[in-house]
């Protein structure tokens, strides 16, 4: 596990392994138990595969009851958990513990309620993101929030990292698109936050529990809001001698007032990478390219089709497409989407960043990468969400080249510091996991922390839910605010913490 420090293991759980099993399989019977380890290898990693642990024993449960009864039991028994969906999450989130349980969420699959009427789902969180589209659209309904993995990602997955996409700029994240949940806490209790109503009452408490990483609770129901497809979606494909040229056109189509339903951004090496492997159409001759996706009634697309191609052009680009028909803009955005593959065709590894910058700082933030990838002699792409100032900086190196991950690692913390540097944040949409928890230190004071801190403590007094992910610090929580991390440097560096 390259230089990652997980919180170490309780020996005396290890060694209760045969009894701990035992008591699960009387929860949850069947095949609903995984100990061999041959079998649980296909769990050792999520979506970020530079880290691996073969888990303590995993369980698949299948009813809510089950979820409550295996929690209740690990809390008694000082057992920790790691909840897992579809083990996408490119953060870690998923990434097991040697002394834990991993609980797959994936047979909770169902699509339980679809009220047209008050334009909501209630799914399962096994269900993956495309799932909910696919049950809804023979009525002209979708789910908005499409992170590029939404064929394989669970709607819980997507709950616990706040999950986004193309279409979120203009319809928001997840925790905009989500009503309600059913949670079950550590203790086994099982509760109900929001519904099908817009408003809550009291604590904003599912704002709390979107983007927790599976840290407060399992989710075991979600309730989505479910919008109308829109009249039309046409795409414009723009290229730019230059970055900067290109982030001065993001800055000023919304400074412009106009809310694109999508507006991605690729460099050059993405480009080439997507267009060798989809042969999109995309020009070779340009630095960067825009797709910008208009949607709404036609005559309005047709407006803003105009608007956004007037400041393209006010803006240096060097080559400017309009999507004609279905096809067509669908063609556009097949290179941007299997962007993620396409650079996997031209590196043998690669690691994926998430950092949030404001709009502005584009321009410098794409221009200081690059000369941070020669210093590193390592290899950057970058694919993004550009509407939202969301990056994506997919960092190339080669896990069999000794130092390279090391490298790989240190190259992506100094993108993350410039991201806060220049007045962003260290997470987009993919949370912060493992891949970020060392970090933290670099946006949050530790006042700041230990507040975060006491909020996981009022769920899981004891942490152990997800333990060693986000936060990393080594107190427990009746210690809180007696250790402190400023900026990065942590007290005695010496002992092991995580
Ligand atoms: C090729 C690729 C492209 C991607 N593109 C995007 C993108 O465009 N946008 C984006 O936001 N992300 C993207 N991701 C990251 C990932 O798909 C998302 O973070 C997704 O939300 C993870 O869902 P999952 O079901 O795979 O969750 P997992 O990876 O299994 O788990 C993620 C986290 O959620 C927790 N968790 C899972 N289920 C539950 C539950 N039921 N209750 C409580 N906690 C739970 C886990 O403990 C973990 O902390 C991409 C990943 C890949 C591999």
């Amino acid at each position: 596990m390259s230089g990652l420090v997980m919180p170490p293991s309780d020996a005396g759980v290890l060694q209760r392994r045969d009894e701990i099993v035992a008591a699960l399989r009387a929860i949850v019977p069947g095949e609903g138990v995984i100990s061999d380890e041959a079998e649980m290898r296909v769990y050792e990693t999520d979506g970020l595969t530079a880290y691996r642990q073969v888990p303590f024993v995993v369980v698949l449960p299948e009813t809510v009851d089950q979820v409550a009864r295996v929690l209740r039991y690990c809390h008694n028994n000082g057992v920790k958990v790691v909840p897992r969906g579809a083990g996408t999450s490119l953060s870690g989130g998923a990434l097991p513990l040697a002394d834990g349980v991993l609980m797959s969420m994936m047979k909770f699959n169902r699509v339980l309620d679809i009220d047209f009427d008050n334009r909501v789902a209630v799914v399962q969180p096994g269900v993956t993101n495309l799932g909910i589209t696919r049950a809804v659209e023979h009525r002209g309904f979708y789910y908005a929030p499409d992170p590029s993995s939404q064929i394989a990602c669970s709607i819980g997955g997507n709950v616990a990292e706040n999950a986004g996409g193309v279409h979120c700029l203009k319809y928001g994240l997840t925790t905009n698109n989500v009503l309600g949940v059913e949670l079950v806490t550590i203790e086994g209790e099982v509760i109900r936050i929001g519904g099908r109503h817009l408003d809550a009452e009291g604590y904003d408490l599912l704002g709390l529990v979107v983007g927790s990483e599976g840290m407060l609770g399992v989710v075991t129901e979600v309730t989505v809001r479910l919008l109308k497809q829109p009249d039309t979606a046409r795409a414009i494909l723009i290229g730019f001698p230059t970055n900067d040229d290109a982030g001065k056109c993001v800055a000023d189509v919304i400074g412009a007032g106009i809310i694109p339903g999508g507006m991605e951004m690729m460099d050059r090496p993405a480009i080439h990478a997507a267009e060798d492997f989809v042969h999109a159409g995309y020009p070779l001759d340009v630095e960067a390219l825009l797709i910008v996706e208009l949607d709404g009634p036609k005559a309005e697309v047709d407006h803003l089709l105009e608007r956004v191609g007037a400041i393209a052009k006010a803006n240096n680009a060097a080559h400017i497409r309009v999507s004609e028909t279905e096809a067509e803009r669908l063609s556009f955005w097949a290179g941007r989407k299997a962007a993620f593959p396409a650079v996997g065709r031209i590196s043998p590894d690669y690691m994926c960043m998430d950092g949030t910058i404001p709009r502005k700082a584009l321009p410098h933030v794409l221009t200081r990468m690059q000369e941070m990838a020669a210093s590193y002699g390592l290899g950057v792409a970058n694919v993004f969400h550009a509407g939202d100032g969301n990056l994506h900086p997919l960092i190339l190196y080669d896990a069999n080249i000794p130092g390279d991950l090391d490298k790989a690692e240190d190259f992506g913390a100094d993108i993350l510091r410039l991201c806060v540097e220049v007045g962003g944040v260290l997470t987009g949409e993919h949370g912060v996991g493992v891949e970020k928890r060392d970090l933290m230190g670099e946006m949050f004071t530790d006042i700041d922390m230990d507040h975060q801190i006491r909020v996981k403590c009022a769920f899981d007094a004891k942490q152990l839910l997800n333990p060693g992910k986000v936060f990393p610090t080594l107190n427990s929580c009746a210690e809180l605010g007696r250790m402190h991390v400023h900026k990065g440097q942590m007290p005695f560096p010496d002992i092991p913490r995580f």
